[in-house]
């Protein structure tokens, strides 16, 4: 009953969440079942997935930080080009473990057993996204997820997961 009581903001503790997106080129190579794989995995627990073919208003908002980057324009056109899957995963510390599952930005620095050291090469086809703050991710939860788009749903294995 606590999670209906919940007050939204206060996504601390296990109920801390992430947003997570596999990007065009992950969903073009068929990697969005091993990625949803390894969140699963590890323990995370999944509150919200849609296949999204995003807007560039959307992206633009998203990547707002970057806007002066050499790199912006190819960077909206690269996440314009296909089917992105938007994810939110909740869990104790999600936000700093989902950067760690991920890797550096460049593959190039990203440990192997990293998404981004597995399966990928470019910075500029990085396959994965992942919020870098608890305040990020709660941006990033609603600029892509409507409210009623979560799910709070009971865990059985939460005794397992967590003391
Ligand atoms: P991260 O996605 O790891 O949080 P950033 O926020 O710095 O990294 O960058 C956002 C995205 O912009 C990266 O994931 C990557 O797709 C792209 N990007 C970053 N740096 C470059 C670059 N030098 N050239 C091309 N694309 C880049």
């Amino acid at each position: 009953m606590l999670l209906f009581l919940w007050p939204i903001g206060a996504w601390t503790g296990v109920y801390e969440r992430t947003f997570i997106a596999v990007k065009p080129d992950g969903v073009h190579r068929r990697l969005v079942g091993e990625i949803i794989r390894r969140f699963e995995k590890k323990g995370f627990h999944l509150v919200g997935m849609k296949l999204v073919q995003p807007s560039e208003p959307l992206l633009k908002e998203h990547y707002w930080g970057l806007r002066q980057k050499p790199f912006f324009s190819g960077l909206i056109e690269y996440m314009r080009s296909g089917p992105v899957v938007a994810m939110v995963w909740q869990g104790l510390d999600v936000v700093k473990m989902a950067r760690r599952m991920l890797g550096e930005t460049d593959p190039a620095d990203s440990l192997p057993g990293t998404i981004r050291g597995d399966f990928c090469m470019e910075v500029g086809r990085n396959v994965i996204h992942g919020s870098d703050s608890v305040k990020m991710a709660q941006r990033e939860i609603s600029l892509w997820f409507n409210p009623d788009e979560l799910i709070c749903w009971e865990n059985s294995s939460q005794p397992w997961r967590y003391q």
